[in-house]
């Protein structure tokens, strides 16, 4: 029996994050993971080989379609996808042996194996590294895997999860996507771009459910403008793998034939190999651990980050509820600001919010102003090529502190890190508009939109 001050159970973004910062605070720390790589899904199968086919299926469309506007010719484009899914995967093995590295840098024991509750502070290990393990503090950060719909049965064969739509070994003639969500979506995106036919299934009448109706929209209009072939409203009844096809049933339309199924549907958390009984925890109705604002279970001693409790399934947030769960164990202080968390879709153009969108703050009878901003009026984006989208800004009515913000546009993604500051800080909408913006630079529609909550933008 070894004994620790804190053990991790899981090494993606939560898990790894809470084991290194706890140990930088002088806890003596053991992390559990059942996977050979570290990292979680993040790393291995989510969003860093997520981004890396993006960033590529962009490299080779923009190729293939967007550079002879620049005056840029191209001589004959071949798509080599072996080498790209290759360099995807060098791109996950890097990283992952990143995170053993960091692992050895700050002293954190790791063990291979599935982690399984024996009693209240003891884990037993089984795996490579068995062991029997105890310690004052257990963190579960096991995460979730993918999710199916009834009729659906995920057989990684032709009809797979985002696992298997990160290593199709040959483009799929037609792809159809089950959920227009943000997996489905920028995963979709890859394959449309390097040929794909793709149809896109949702039960909802909108995409991106969640978003900032205002976003959901506009992106509808332009992803319809690339290519993608969207069915709203539409409900899946079943899906299955044939000999040389796939054959998906909706209710009210004809049986559709394709190459692959990305099912897209969600994320359940995993909680069912760790043995929750014997200390006599119990999931919620969605299977999810539910936990108080400083990641408490309501077992003693056991905490619960990342996917696996409720809440939006990111790697950022993840990683924050890590630090905070850890700091306030050993400090008594920790705190996760889940209004400054802001989440982002990879797609082109990319979308990104974060704070309360629009209809929240109706719901909750809050006054506010809006200024919008368009990347069509930004010297910037007109020397990209790259106009489509605009930044809205959301500040309270009286005083003008931002709410929200969201933008649709190119680089979306590292532009909305300046407003999850300003509503880290408290800052004002004015706050924002007063601080100077290098030009020329896609960040100055952030000003503007800012300028625009007063009603005075130059630009537009
Ligand atoms: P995970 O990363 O799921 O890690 C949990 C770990 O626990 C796993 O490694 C698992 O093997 C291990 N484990 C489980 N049970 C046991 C056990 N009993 N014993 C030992 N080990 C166990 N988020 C973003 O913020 N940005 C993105 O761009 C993004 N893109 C994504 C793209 C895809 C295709 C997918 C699927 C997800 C994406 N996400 C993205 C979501 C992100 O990956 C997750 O929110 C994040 O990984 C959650 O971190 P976690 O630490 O809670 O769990």
């Amino acid at each position: 029996m070894t004994e620790y001050d804190l053990i991790v159970i899981g090494a993606g973004p939560g898990g790894y994050v809470a084991a290194i910062r706890a140990a930088q605070l002088g806890l003596n720390v053991a992390c559990i993971e059942r996977e050979p790589a570290l990292g979680g899904t993040c790393l291995r199968v989510g969003c860093i080989p997520s981004k890396a086919l993006l960033e590529r299926s962009e490299l080779y469309h923009e190729a293939s379609d967007g550079l002879k506007k620049h005056g840029v010719k191209v001589g004959k484009l071949e798509l080599d996808l072996a080498a790209m899914l290759k360099r995807k995967d060098a791109t996950v093995s890097a990283l992952t042996k990143g995170v053993a590295g960091l692992f050895k840098k700050n002293n954190v024991t790791r063990y291979e194996g599935t982690a399984t509750f024996t009693g209240k502070g003891a884990l037993k290990v089984e795996g490579k590294d068995s062991a029997e393990l105890t310690a004052k503090h257990i963190i579960i950060a096991t995460g979730s895997k993918p999710a199916t719909i009834p009729g659906v049965e995920l057989d990684g064969k032709r009809v797979g999860s985002s696992t298997e739509a990160l290593s199709y070994e040959e483009v799929p003639k037609h792809l159809v996507v089950i959920g227009a969500g943000v997996i489905g979506l920028e995963l979709g995106s890859v394959w449309l771009r390097l040929g794909s036919k793709v149809t896109v299934l949702e039960y909802m009448d909108h995409i991106l459910p969640g978003l900032d109706s205002d976003l959901s929209k506009e992106a509808h209009k332009l992803f319809k403008k690339q290519g993608f072939d969207f069915h709203l409203g539409s409900k899946v009844t079943g899906a299955k793998s044939l000999k040389s096809k796939a054959v998906v049933s909706v209710d009210g339309m004809d049986d559709i034939e394709c190459d692959q199924v990305l099912v897209a549907t969600g994320r359940w958390a995993n909680t069912d190999s760790l043995g929750l009984d014997a200390i006599g925890l119990e999931t919620n109705k969605r299977g999810q651990i539910e936990v108080n604002e400083h990641f408490e279970t309501a077992v003693e001693g056991v905490y619960a980050i990342g996917d696996v409790i409720p809440g939006l399934m990111l790697a950022h947030k993840a990683e924050d509820e890590g630090v905070a769960c850890v700091e306030h164990i050993v400090t008594g202080v920790g705190h996760v600001n889940y209004d400054a968390v802001p989440g982002i879709v990879y797609t082109h153009p990319e979308i990104a919010s974060v704070g309360k969108t629009e209809q929240e703050l109706q719901d909750a009878g809050v006054e506010y102003n809006v200024g919008k901003f368009n990347f069509m009026a930004n010297g910037r984006a007109r020397a990209l090529g790259d106009t489509a989208g605009w930044v809205k800004i959301l500040a309270d009515k009286q005083i003008d502190r931002v709410l929200g913000a969201h933008i649709i546009g190119p680089r979306a993604g590292d532009l909305i890190a300046e407003c999850a500051v300003a509503i880290e800080f408290g800052a004002s909408a004015e706050d924002i508009a007063r601080s100077c913006h290098a030009h020329p630079t896609l960040a100055e529609c952030v000003k503007e939109a800012a300028l625009g909550v007063a009603g005075r933008t130059i630009h537009m």
